[in-house]
């Protein structure tokens, strides 16, 4: 029987309404991106999350600028952004042009504001299993196992990919709901050992179809979060070889899967970041 198809287009939809009535209920929520140069995908992937934090209802700030800027001045920005009350949100599109440090602008946000959940104290919260900000991919994932009723409580767990923004927060968050988690990456020998033991399999490595049908256990889960795109072609294909349709339990579709849950999730950490800043300057006026 063929897997049921766990759609991502419809779940982000409605986690974008839910956002929208937070939004609305906190009166302003205010996100600001920033992207330096002219990475053309960058340029898409921001006017995304700019068009849906419009559509729900946020003060969305767009700062393009440019390729030469140095980092000094880039800090200079996000320090003005993180002092910023009308500001929530923070997010700093990657990569960054070669002549900027990555670490040290990432480590520059405030954590508070960090809905991209890629600061290092926000990634350590993670670590410890203490509520963060986490980044979008893999609570959106989380967020779609949930909807599935997909049972996590004990089950063999397989990350492939250990990336700081998906494959390493994506296996803490399986771990902290008691799944077996094995994190699989470019030295793994043998791949096909592991992933054929998953319950659930999460593929992140950005190599077209590299999980074949065999390499799917019958009854498996499959989260397939690859965006690769085919050469001379608008076509984008995912890490796991569409014919493992046939024998998994559920499996995401790409596109309409992992992708439409990142940016509805990015959505959700700014309200979260909202309301945790409101929790604050309440907590700081009572003082
Ligand atoms: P990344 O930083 O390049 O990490 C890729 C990971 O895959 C690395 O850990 C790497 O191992 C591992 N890997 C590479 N070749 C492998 C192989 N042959 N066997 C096993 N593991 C292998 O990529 P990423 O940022 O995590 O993104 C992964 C994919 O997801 C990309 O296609 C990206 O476009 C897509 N993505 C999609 C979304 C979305 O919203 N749908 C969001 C983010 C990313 P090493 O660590 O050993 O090098």
């Amino acid at each position: 029987m063929a897997a049921t198809l766990i759609d991502g287009k419809a779940l982000g939809a409605k986690v974008r309404e839910e956002v929208a009535a937070s939004v609305a209920e906190l009166g302003h929520v205010g996100l600001a991106t920033v992207l330096v140069g002219d990475d053309p995908a960058s340029h898409i992937y921001i006017d995304l999350k700019q068009k849906a934090a419009r559509q729900a209802g946020m003060d969305a700030r767009d700062l393009k600028l440019p390729a030469d800027m140095s980092e000094e001045e880039l800090l200079a920005t996000i320090a003005e952004l993180n002092r910023d009350e009308a500001v929530d949100g923070l997010l700093v599109q990657l990569p960054l042009p070669d002549h900027i440090d990555e670490n040290r602008v990432i480590e520059a946000i405030s954590p508070a504001k960090d809905v991209d959940g890629i600061h290092p104290l926000n990634a350590g919260r993670l670590y410890l299993g203490r509520p963060t900000l986490v980044p979008g991919t893999p609570l959106g994932i989380m967020r779609m196992l949930d909807e599935y009723e997909i049972p996590l409580e004990g089950a063999r767990a397989v990350v492939v990919g250990r990336s700081a923004i998906v494959g390493k927060p994506m296996a803490h968050l399986l771990l902290q709901r008691n799944a077996t988690v094995t994190i699989c990456h470019s030295r793994t020998q043998d791949l096909a050992r592991h992933t054929l033991d998953a319950e659930v399999l999460v593929a992140a490595v950005g190599r077209a179809h590299l999980i074949s049908a065999d390499m799917v256990m019958a009854g498996a889960t499959v989260i397939d979060v690859g965006m690769n795109r085919e050469e001379g072609s608008r076509k984008v294909l995912g890490d796991v070889d569409p014919s493992a349709m046939e024998d998994a339990a559920y499996m995401t579709p790409v596109p309409g899967g992992v992708g439409p849950m990142t940016i509805a999730m990015v959505l959700q950490n700014t309200v979260t970041a909202a309301q945790n800043r409101r929790g604050s300057v309440l907590a700081t006026a009572k003082n």
